[in-house]
């Protein structure tokens, strides 16, 4: 078999400078093995009509979602010790989204899993979809994701899930939102980063309330061992995307409705 071409850069998990390898986004064994497209962002901007957004077409990957971003020690230890709990967790959300047929009634189903190593794998995502420079900023997220036994996410950090019931993906590094509560004339800031690929959406938030539309706070699955098994009977709501706007999870239906009135 052809060796995979490599890049040279930072890894954006230790930092350290040399050949960088494609990492899925998520891991290639969590559905990730399809072409993919990301529509340009300047076509987005431009479309007159938010109904054209199915019509865009853009930049395709053959090998799935996912970039240059980890040097080859942190690729393949991460994926070692998190990649195929993750995948564990990934196929028993989109079986439970393919039984619900989109119906936006929230049950609490029952997850298996390890759940240490789970967010363990989704931090290190959130490594991948920002610049080199979000380690800089949270060394304590990078020791958690390098060091497989460390427990407890850093205090100023939460991450949400949501299940995904959507043909589309998106992915943003960290971005800022400010929300005015017509009621109270409350202005709230949230500070984030997003990763959406079916069956879920995640939302890593900084310092910062949780995300506008509901989500389940899954935080608490870095308090187990990394060999502590649990099951947990998750309610995590339904969202949907069609907007390329990080943490704009409305539906078409809902977005087609707004643009008019
Ligand atoms: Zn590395």
């Amino acid at each position: 078999m052809p060796k995979p071409p490599t890049r040279m850069g930072h890894c954006h998990l230790c930092g350290g400078f040399g050949k960088l390898s494609f990492e899925h986004v998520p891991p290639e064994s969590a559905f990730n093995n399809q072409k993919v497209v990301t529509p340009d962002a300047k076509k987005v901007f431009e479309l007159r009509d938010l109904d054209q957004l199915k019509n865009l077409t853009g930049k395709q990957s053959q090998r799935g979602q996912g970039g240059y971003t980890l040097c080859e020690r942190c690729n393949s230890l991460t994926g070692h010790w998190y990649g195929s709990n993750y995948a564990a967790w990934a196929y028993q959300g989109a079986d439970y989204l393919r039984r619900s047929n989109g119906c936006k009634t929230q049950l609490a189903y029952p997850y298996h899993l390890l759940p240490l190593r789970v967010i363990k794998q989704i931090a290190c995502m959130f490594f991948s979809v920002n610049s080199p420079q979000f380690r800089e900023a949270h060394p304590e997220l990078e020791r958690f994701a390098l060091n497989k036994e460390a427990k407890h996410l850093p205090p100023h950090i939460r991450i949400y899930v949501g299940y995904l019931w959507s043909d589309r993906s998106r992915a943003a590094g960290v971005t800022g939102s400010m929300q005015l509560d017509k009621t109270s004339g409350v202005t709230r800031m949230r500070v984030y980063s997003e990763i959406s690929f079916p069956p879920f959406s995640y939302i890593l938030s900084l310092n910062s309330a949780a995300p506008e539309h509901d989500m389940l706070d899954i935080t608490f699955f870095g308090n187990y061992g990394y060999d502590e098994f649990a099951t947990l009977q998750l309610p995590i709501p339904m969202l949907s995307i069609y907007t390329p706007f990080p943490g704009d999870f409305r539906d078409r239906e809902t977005v087609l409705q707004q643009s008019q009135s």
